[in-house]
């Protein structure tokens, strides 16, 4: 992970990153010092949370949702909040046994309350069941799920906010393809904190809005905390992603620039008639709920389904 031939610009040690955008090349301990700020700046600046609040984090194990359990978990006590941990159990075969692990590990040595749920026992289906049988991308089904899931559980549970670790480079990727296809909605909702419309919707916060996965890995690791080595055999490169990659390659700062500019733009918020979903009484903008319809909850029937694969 070092760079032999850099030293860090603050104590002249042996530099871990060199973060172009900032004109920053740093050890570990001054990277470690440079991130933490930048979360609790942003934090704070965007409200994200109050006093007292009860905030769940979603990790998945990967890096990013990692960097954010980590980040909240160091500010708790400084900004007074209560911090839990949710993971969903997808069952994606090993994939999903070393993310389970990883996020067990991670919680346990912060000290922070976990809850999972299993996908099988709450819908009767794995992810590549549920990607079977509904004949659609697997990360549109895999997102349909996750999105419902972690609006539910960890609401029921108490908490306020949702806290994720979507990081830049995501959300710009996000953000590019939207535009490019009209899709505004989608932007209107996509900013650092999306207030709750109902008492049955979560207010959403991403904490690492402006970081980067390189800065969140880093951070992972530098902390000590180890990142798992499998990816999801479903997950697909992003040519969007090295697009970008390129042009900030070619003009350093680029992402963090673009994207808060773009902020800047108030996209009109669509107004949508939500209703209780007929099967759970989530909210739904039909009658029967996303979820409900990929988990064919709404056949009773869960064998047959199975049965028809
Ligand atoms: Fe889900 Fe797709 Fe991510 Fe795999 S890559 S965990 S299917 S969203
Ligand atoms: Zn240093
Ligand atoms: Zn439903």
């Amino acid at each position: 992970m070092g760079f032999p031939l850099l030293k860090c610009v603050k104590c002249g040690g042996e530099a871990v990153v060199n973060l172009k955008p900032y004109g920053l090349v740093l050890c570990n301990e001054h990277f470690t010092e440079f991130y933490e700020k930048k979360v609790k700046e942003f934090i704070i600046k965007n409200k994200l949370i109050k006093p007292k609040e009860k905030v769940s984090v979603a990790v998945s194990g990967g890096k990013d949702s990692l960097a954010c359990l980590i980040a909240l978990d160091n500010l708790s006590n400084e900004l007074n909040f209560q911090l839990t941990a949710y993971h969903i159990n997808l069952e994606i075969g090993k994939f999903s046994k070393q993310s389970q692990k990883t996020v067990r590990e991670a919680t346990k040595k912060l000290d922070v309350p976990l809850e999972i749920t299993d996908l099988k026992k709450e819908t009767g289906f794995t992810l590549p069941e549920l990607i079977k049988i509904n004949r659609r991308p697997p990360c549109s089904v895999c997102g349909t799920v996750k999105r419902y899931l972690m609006n539910k559980v960890p609401r029921e549970l108490g908490n306020e906010k949702l806290a994720t670790g979507h990081n830049l480079d995501d959300i710009l990727e996000f953000t590019v393809k939207n535009f490019l296809n009209n899709n505004f909605f989608w932007l209107s909702k996509l900013k650092p904190l999306l207030p709750s419309v109902n008492s049955k919707v979560l207010t959403k916060i991403k904490p690492l809005f402006e970081r980067t996965e390189k800065e969140n890995a880093v951070d992972v690791l530098s902390k000590g905390f180890n990142l798992p080595h499998l990816t999801c055999p479903f997950s697909r490169s992003s040519e969007w992603k090295e697009i970008i990659a390129k042009i900030e390659e070619w003009k350093p700062g680029f992402k963090l620039r673009f994207i808060k500019s773009f902020q800047k733009i108030n996209f009109p918020v669509e107004k949508l008639n939500y209703k209780r979903c007929r099967i759970c009484g989530e909210l739904s903008s039909s009658e029967i709920c996303s979820f409900c319809r990929v988990t064919r909850k709404q056949t009773g029937n869960l064998q047959e389904l199975k049965n028809r694969k």
